[in-house]
């Protein structure tokens, strides 16, 4: 016999900043039957799991938090990782979330049941939850990956990847192999190479480094900003612009305004003051364009390069042996310990979504999204998939600061749930035509983004799906701010099913 109990209304997935916002836009919305579900044994999502040395964000913190939650005690210009973890946790703090949190826990598979319009969600516990919706905010960048190299297992000595650091390890005066060049081995290399004897960085595909406006924030400029009515206000707008202005615009209007070559101009006038050797030089230089993937911004990160203790290797490596990295020209690097800077699954099956999801019909949505290409109606909502909605997905993300997001994305998603429970709905789904409508638009800004330039077929970017699609939402970050509030809510379909519990009454 069918049981038409449910556990909760909502279950959000993932503890990290999305999970947190998602978490307080229901708070705030009224519907305080939710139950929050995240693998680690805290809050804070990237910053829980991501404390390699030199660890921090690359956005300002007057723009990487949330807006009714500004604070005015940051140390730098941009937070450190460990900061961040406690703005997360005094966040989840104030606003009652550790009742409301099952932490240690993964969701494993999701199923709909289409007649009684809920969720059932599979746990690493063994549990079984039933929820009415599903909001899923467990981010895109969380699954470390291992590199596809021979012999990988095989050295003897300590590997650890970046994000999984061991602080018990210590690096002092070890030979030690970095493999990556992305943004977590930018900023590892200038804060271990001075404690090392020597550190050799094997390079596959250089990425564009730019300086950081960073600077420690004097304490008289938090009590200007705590004290000075509108002074964080006046903070958050410059800092919006320049975050605008560094990805949103750059990217997404290349074409008409050509921005990211004046970026990439400074980029190389940049290195070149950097980085005194010529050839080093050279193989520092990316050969696409900038933009076609992720930049990185440090101070340090191409200087420290001019240490006699640091080597970069660019010959590509052949396999790991026990002692070691050999590379291709039979030369084995001797080691002590082993880096993966090496990211994380993107579009790599099993991480988008990272659970089986089970739709009406039976239609799995990573299948369905590989066989129809990435798609989401505003980057949240899937025809198929009722009551499902998803932080991060295809087409929602526009390059700006994730609290953007996180807060277009909630505020999107809760007046969807408004909208239904005001109808006594049990199952809301987007409709077809509005997905397809949404998905047409972004495809039509393509050829003016800068994903559109031939050479970033040279830049072995995560951005590119196996379709070559870039799923970013090309949209400037005040358009989304306004679709989550005006989108037409018809684009909804409601139905309500008789073996369902009913729905409490519309928050006021
Ligand atoms: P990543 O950008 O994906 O970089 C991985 C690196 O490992 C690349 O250089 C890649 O080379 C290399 N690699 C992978 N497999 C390899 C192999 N088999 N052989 C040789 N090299 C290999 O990863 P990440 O640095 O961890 O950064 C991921 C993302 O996390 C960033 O783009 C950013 O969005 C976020 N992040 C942000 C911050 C921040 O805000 N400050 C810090 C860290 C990370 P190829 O380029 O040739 O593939």
């Amino acid at each position: 016999m069918h049981t038409t109990e449910i556990d909760h209304e909502v279950v959000v997935i993932g503890g990290g900043f999305s999970g947190i916002g998602m978490a307080i836009a229901l708070e705030r919305a009224g519907i305080p039957d939710y139950r929050i579900i995240e693998e680690g044994t805290g809050f804070g999502g990237t910053w829980y799991w991501n404390r390699y040395p030199g660890v921090a964000v690359d956005i300002p913190s007057f723009s990487y938090q949330f807006s009714y939650d500004q604070r005015s005690d940051w140390t730098r210009v941009y937070a450190p990782g460990a900061e961040l973890l406690a703005y997360a946790e005094r966040c989840a703090a104030d606003h009652a979330l550790y009742d409301k949190v099952q932490f240690g826990t993964r969701v494993t598979g999701a199923t709909y049941d289409p007649d009684r319009h809920r969720w059932q969600l599979e746990t690493s516990t063994g549990e079984r939850l039933v929820a009415r919706h599903v909001v899923d905010a467990t981010g895109v960048l969380t699954q470390p990956k291992r590199p596809e190299i021979e012999g990988v297992d095989d050295f003897a000595g300590v590997t650890v990847h970046t994000a999984r650091w061991d602080h018990a390890q210590d690096l002092r005066g070890k030979r030690v192999a970095i493999i990556g060049t992305g943004a977590s081995a930018i900023q590892l290399l200038p804060a271990i190479a001075p404690d090392v004897a020597k550190v050799t960085v094997f390079q596959r595909t250089p990425i564009w480094c730019l300086p950081k406006f960073d600077a420690p924030l004097p304490g008289v400029l938090g009590w200007i900003l705590g004290h000075v009515p509108g002074a964080k206000r006046a903070a958050r707008l410059v800092s919006q612009t320049f975050v605008e202005l560094q990805f949103p615009i750059a990217a997404h209007f290349h074409k008409p305004l050509g921005i990211a070559p004046l970026f990439e101009k400074s980029a190389r006038r940049y290195l070149a003051k950097q980085v005194h050797d010529p050839v080093l030089r050279e193989k520092l230089t990316p050969k696409y364009g900038l933009g076609c993937k992720r930049p990185s911004f440090h101070n340090e990160y191409l200087a420290t390069y001019n240490r006699p203790n640091v080597e970069l290797e660019t010959t590509p490596i052949a396999r790991i042996t026990e002692h070691g990295v050999v590379t291709t020209d039979g030369t084995e690097h001797e080691i002590d310990v082993l880096v993966l800077a090496t990211g994380f699954k993107v579009f790599d099956p099993g991480n988008f979504p990272k659970y089986p999801v089970t739709g009406r019909g039976g239609v799995d949505l990573e299948r369905w999204w590989d066989e129809n290409r990435y798609q989401a109606y505003h980057g949240i909502s899937v025809p198929g998939f009722p009551n499902y909605f998803t932080m991060f997905g295809p087409y929602g993300y526009n390059g700006s600061s994730y609290f953007n997001l996180v807060e277009t994305q909630s505020h999107h998603i809760v007046r969807a749930l408004q909208h239904a429970r005001a109808a006594g709905a049990t199952q809301i789904e987007v409709t077809r035509e509005a997905n397809d409508r949404y998905w047409a638009k972004a495809l039509s800004r393509r050829s003016r983004q800068v994903f559109a330039q031939p050479s970033c077929q040279l830049a072995n970017s995560y951005y590119f799906d196996r379709h070559g699609d870039t799923p970013l939402r090309p949209s400037l970050t005040i358009e989304t701010v306004w679709d989550s509030r005006r989108f037409p809510l018809s684009d909804y379909r409601l139905e309500t099913a008789d073996a369902a519990v009913p729905v409490a009454a519309p928050a006021a």
